[in-house]
C-alpha cells in the first residue's frame, strides 16, 4: 500500500541533499550503482519508529534554463503536489533570506503540513539564533545538523506525527497498475484512451492529493482496476512536468503503489537511456511488468519483420526484463488497446501465483536429473527441497548443503526450469538459497 510521501524543499545550499541522504541512510539500489546512471538520488525510502515513508529531494529536479527563483518555486510546487508532509530546510548561517520568505509564503498557502528544519546548527551556541525563524510563520523551527546527524530524532518525530491517518486503509481487491515512462511517450494519452474504453466507477474523493489521482474502472468482464497516480488526469503545463528527473520520480511513486506497471516506450523515437533507467526501477521493485510500445501508428512502412525487430531490440536493451510481455499499441488509433486490461490481469495473476511444494519439488528434481548439480573442489551441490515463501513477486527458498556451490548459472538454470513449468510471464521470481545440514 501507498507509503506517505515526505518532500524536502529549500533554496540551494541549505543542505537538502545532505539531509535527504542522512534520512534515507545507506540504501543504494543496484540500478543506481550501475555505470551511466546518475548517482545523486532524488527519491528514497525512509523509516522512523517503524513508520515507512518515501522521501523526495525536490532540489534534484532541475529546470536548467529557468531562473533560480522560478526553480525554487517550482520545486515547492512539486512538494505541495506530491507530498503528505513537507520538510522546509533553511540554514542558520544565512539567517532568514528573501528566497526563504518566498518559499514560506507558497508553502503557507498550501494546506500541506510543513516541518521547518534549521540546518547547520553544528554547535549548541547557535541554538538561540534558531528562534529568528519563527518569523517565517511556519511554527516551531527544528535545529538540525545534517552533516553530524544531530536533531534528526526530533525532526522525524514531528514529520511522522503529521502523517495522514488514512494512508493505509484503502484495502480493495482491484488490480493497481500504472503507466510509467519518460515525458511524451504517451502516458496521458494511454490513460485517457483506456478510461474511454471502460466504465469508470469512481473518481476518488477522499484524503490526500495522491488518492485523488487514482481512478478505478471495470472492464466488460467485471474485473476492477485502479489506475495509479498517473500524469494523465492532472492538468498539464507546469514547467517541471517535462523534466526527466520528475518523470523518474513519478515512476518510482507509481511503482510503489502498483501491482503491475506498464513501461511505456515510444515507437517513433526508439529506446533512450532514461527508458532503461525507469524500467530498471520497476524490475528492482519486484512488481509485474509489461512493456507497452506506444505510437505504433507512426511507423508507416511496417512489414512482417518490424515487430520482430523491435522486440529483439527491446530484449537486447532490457535484458533483466526478459520475463515482461511486450504489446504494441497506439493511443491514437486505439490499436490493440482493448487487449491491455486482460494482459494486466494475467500478469497480476502470475505475480500472485502460489505453487504447491510437492509440485515445485517435482520440477526441481526433474531439473537436477536433466542437468546434474555442479561440483567444486570435489564437493557436489546438493539440493534438498524448495518451497515458495512469498508471492508478489513469487519467492522461493531452495535448501542446499552449501549455498556457495550454487553458482549464478545453475541458479538461473533452475529459475528457467521453474518458468518453463509454470507460467510466470510478466513477473520477476526470486530464488533464495539457504543452507540446511
Ligand atoms: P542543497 O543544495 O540544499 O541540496 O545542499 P547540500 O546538501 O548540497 O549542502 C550544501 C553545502 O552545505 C555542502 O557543502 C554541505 O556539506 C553543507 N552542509 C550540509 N549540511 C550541513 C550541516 O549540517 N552543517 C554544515 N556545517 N554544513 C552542512
Ligand atoms: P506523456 O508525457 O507521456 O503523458 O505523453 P502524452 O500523452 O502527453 O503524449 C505526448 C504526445 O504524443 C501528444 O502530442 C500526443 O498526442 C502524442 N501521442 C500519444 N500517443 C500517441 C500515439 O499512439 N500515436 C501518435 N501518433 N501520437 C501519440
Amino acid at each position: 500500500m501507498a507509503n506517505p510521501v515526505v518532500a524536502v524543499v529549500g533554496r540551494p545550499n541549505v543542505g537538502k541533499s545532505t539531509l535527504f541522504n542522512r534520512i534515507a541512510g545507506e540504501r543504494i539500489s543496484i540500478v543506481e550503482d550501475t555505470p551511466g546512471v546518475t548517482r545523486d538520488r532524488i527519491y528514497a525510502h525512509g523509516e522512523w519508529l517503524g513508520k515507512h515513508f518515501n522521501l523526495i529531494d525536490t532540489g534534484g529536479i532541475e529546470l536548467s534554463d529557468q531562473p533560480l527563483l522560478t526553480q525554487i518555486r517550482e520545486q515547492a510546487e512539486v512538494a505541495i503536489d506530491e507530498a503528505d508532509v513537507i520538510i522546509f530546510v533553511v540554514d542558520i548561517e544565512n539567517g532568514v533570506t528573501d528566497a526563504d520568505e518566498q518559499v514560506a509564503r507558497i508553502l503557507y498557502r498550501s494546506d500541506k503540513p510543513v516541518v521547518l528544519a534549521v540546518n547547520k546548527v553544528d554547535n549548541p551556541e547557535r541554538r538561540s539564533d534558531v528562534y529568528d525563524f519563527y518569523s517565517l510563520g511556519l511554527g516551531e523551527p527544528y535545529p538540525v545538523s545534517s552533516v553530524h546527524g544531530v536533531g534528526m530524532g526530533d525532526l522525524l518525530d514531528a514529520v511522522i506525527h503529521r502523517f495522514p491517518d488514512n494512508v493505509a486503509n484503502e484495502e480493495d481487491d482491484s488490480i493497481h497498475f500504472s503507466f510509467i515512462g519518460r515525458p511524451n511517450v504517451g502516458k496521458s494519452s494511454l490513460v485517457n484512451a483506456i478510461l474511454g474504453q471502460n466504465r469508470v466507477i469512481v473518481s476518488n474523493v477522499a484524503g490526500t492529493t495522491r488518492d485523488a489521482i487514482n481512478t478505478s474502472f471495470t472492464t466488460a468482464d467485471g474485473q476492477e482496476f485502479t489506475m495509479v497516480d498517473t500524469a494523465g488526469i492532472r492538468k498539464k503545463g507546469k514547467i517541471y512536468e517535462n523534466t526527466e528527473r520528475y518523470a523518474l520520480m513519478r515512476a518510482m511513486r507509481a511503482i510503489d503503489d502498483s501491482d503491475v506497471v506498464c513501461v511505456v516506450l515510444n515507437a517513433e523515437e526508439g529506446i533512450r537511456e532514461i527508458d532503461k533507467h525507469i524500467a530498471g526501477y520497476a524490475h528492482e521493485a519486484g512488481c509485474g511488468v509489461i512493456i507497452v510500445v506506444n505510437k505504433w501508428d507512426t511507423l508507416k512502412e511496417k512489414d512482417h519483420r518490424t515487430m520482430t525487430d523491435f522486440t529483439n531490440l527491446i530484449r537486447q536493451e532490457f535484458q533483466y526484463l526478459s520475463y515482461a510481455p511486450i504489446i504494441f499499441v497506439s493511443a491514437k488509433t486505439k490499436q490493440r488497446l482493448n487487449q491491455l486490461p486482460g494482459l494486466i490481469e494475467e500478469v497480476n495473476a502470475h505475480h500472485k501465483r502460489r505453487i504447491q511444494s510437492s509440485v515445485l519439488n517435482n520440477v526441481l528434481m526433474d531439473a537436477i536429473a536433466a542437468n546434474p548439480t555442479p561440483t567444486q573442489n570435489g564437493k557436489r551441490l546438493r539440493i534438498y527441497y524448495g518451497t515458495q515463501v512469498a508471492t508478489a513477486p513469487p519467492t522461493f527458498v531452495i535448501f542446499v548443503n552449501d549455498p556457495e556451490l550454487m553458482h549464478f548459472s545453475y541458479q538461473r538454470y533452475l529459475e528457467n526450469q521453474i518458468r518453463q513449468a509454470f507460467d510466470f510471464s510478466g513477473t520477476p521470481i526470486h530464488l533464495i538459497k539457504r543452507q540446511r545440514q
